[in-house]
């Protein structure tokens, strides 16, 4: 069996010895336990990511020093909250290169993201027969809300096809942008292929059709940099809890004018400036679209992942990403019986595969037995599965904090799995 020391040649080592991923891991406790008497091999980024102590001390001192509720007392305390608060937004903004922070409204995670566009923009966009385009590759959160809203309208759903390496079919996708499209709403990265949308000429040819444009961010923020002013699309949404940042908090962007025209989502406590029992006025951006007590904690927690993030910088994750993919699609691709699902040009740290005659639950049950933590079934986007005729993959998806070794580690759980099921 080849090593990462075998296949990585001299520029690689050299990278990766500049990249100190060792040093890193120790950032992320979790990562150092112990999964049925195995060390944790864990490969399940894409579903959630392991939280550094950065992020892990931030909400514990939120919650033992400055817990309060937010933008309502004069207290002490709930200054200090609603600072932290305020400052995690304009990280956020600073992040994806916003404009201004009232274009970041923090929500529960991308699929609340795209639930709220769906029911306020989506609503007031798309009539009788008009269309939404969506792309093969979505997930459910970016599939479901659409169908809903074209239902309630009678309008239809329209979904780009993909060729058989999981790329968009450019042609098709800009043909399918008819006059009667209100909206199309684009995965960034695939959960399942890794395939890294061309996004930004996917916006541009939207554009050109006056077609607004939400991206699903969710897998594309924790791995490569995101300038949503470059991107020049109209919501950007994404997840806290992938970008090593806490469960229940995520982030909607919308340019200003377009979430200023738009009505709220739910109304509630802080959403409103004033209320009467004939007449509410809406709070101005962003605080319309945060009814409630919101995740407070949790806000604060993603102000510290994206700080973290920063600290290692964007560009490094990705390339240190991108030399882990290349590393172990060699490696898993290279065992016979396996077939990797999703071989894009453009390609993020995500290996779904299935092994010829073996169920994939049954795979990842194997994995588990040797501390290995992969994800197994339709990852939440089952037409994708119709699409490449399986019921279910196998999918080891990357993060910074792994190594070739937990790689070569994979691929020794694997060749166990056929020993053992084959
Ligand atoms: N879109 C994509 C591409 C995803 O991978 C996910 C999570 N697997 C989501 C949307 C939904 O994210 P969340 O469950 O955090 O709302």
């Amino acid at each position: 069996m080849s090593t990462a020391r075998d296949v990585l040649n001299g520029v690689d080592r050299e990278r990766s010895i500049r990249f100190p991923v060792e040093k890193i891991r120790q950032d992320f406790p979790l990562l150092a336990n112990a999964v049925h008497g195995k060390p944790l091999a864990y490969l399940d980024n894409a579903a959630t990511s392991q939280k550094p102590l950065a992020v892990i001390e931030a909400e514990e001192l939120f919650y033992r020093r400055d817990c309060s509720n937010i933008h309502r007392g004069v207290h002490e305390l709930s200054e200090r909250a609603t600072r932290w608060y305020e400052d995690a937004r304009t990280k956020v903004q600073q992040f994806l290169n916003a404009r201004e922070s009232r274009e970041i409204i923090f929500v529960r995670g991308t699929t609340e993201a795209i639930n709220l566009v769906a029911s306020t923009f989506g609503r007031k966009q798309v009539g009788a027969g008009d269309e939404v385009l969506i792309t093969a590759m979505e997930h459910h959160s970016n599939i479901v809300p659409w169908q809903i809203l074209c239902e309630e309208k009678g309008a239809r759903l329209r979904v780009a096809p993909i060729n058989d390496r999981g790329e968009i079919v450019f042609e098709e996708y800009e043909r399918l942008l008819s006059p009667r499209t209100r909206l199309a709403a684009l995965v960034h990265v695939s959960n399942v292929l890794g395939t890294i949308n061309p996004v930004r000429e996917m916006v541009e040819a939207a554009h050109r059709r006056n077609v607004p444009v939400l991206l699903d961010g969710a897998q594309a923020a924790p791995h490569l940099k995101v300038d949503v002013q470059a991107l020049d699309c109209e919501f950007y949404a994404f997840s806290g809890h992938k970008l090593y940042g806490p469960t229940g908090v995520g982030v909607l962007y919308g340019k200003a004018g377009l979430l200023d025209a738009m009505p709220p989502y739910q109304g509630g406590g802080d959403m409103i400036r004033s209320v009467t029992f004939e007449k509410t006025i809406y709070n101005t951006l962003p605080y319309k679209f945060e009814a409630g007590t919101p995740n407070i904690a949790g806000a604060i927690g993603l102000g510290a992942a994206v700080d973290y993030v920063n600290g290692i910088g964007l560009d490094n994750i990705a390339a240190y990403e991108g030399e882990l993919l290349a590393y172990g699609t060699r490696v898993v691709g290279g065992i016979s019986g396996v077939r990797i699902i999703g071989t894009a040009r453009e390609k993020a740290g995500v290996i779904s595969f299935v092994i010829e005659g073996i169920h994939p639950h049954d795979v990842g049950t194997v994995l588990d037995q040797e501390g290995i933590a992969v994800r197994t079934g339709h990852h939440c986007a089952q037409p994708l599965m119709e699409r490449f005729k399986i019921p279910a993959a196998t999918r080891a998806s990357l993060a910074f904090y792994n190594t070739t070794r937990e790689i070569d580690v994979l691929a020794a759980g694997i060749r166990k799995a056929k020993e053992l099921l084959g």
